[in-house]
């Protein structure tokens, strides 16, 4: 199973279960964010009119899921459950 980051221009969505919460307001900088839903922790962040969410598996206390694949002669690393670049 893998998360991504999800934008929407009036609701937070939770990036694990799509679920749509109405933010109280318009977060100034990224805040922590839980999910009564499906029980996940997530980030959430207010850019270019639209709220963006991201999953994280560290705040969910989860080991990210390492995956390397070489990339124009680097090695790009990111995980397979919440994509973010390790
Ligand atoms: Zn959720
Ligand atoms: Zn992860």
């Amino acid at each position: 199973m893998s998360y991504t980051d999800t934008l929407s221009k009036d609701e937070a969505i939770c990036p694990y279960c799509k679920t749509a919460h109405k933010p109280e307001s318009k977060p100034v900088e990224i805040e922590q964010k839980y999910c009564d839903e499906c029980g996940h922790n997530y980030y959430l962040s207010f850019n270019d009119g639209a709220y963006h969410t991201q999953p994280d598996c560290e705040i969910n206390g989860y080991d990210h899921d390492v995956m390397t694949r070489p990339s124009k002669g680097t090695d790009y690393s990111y995980c397979l459950v919440c994509d973010k670049e390790l």
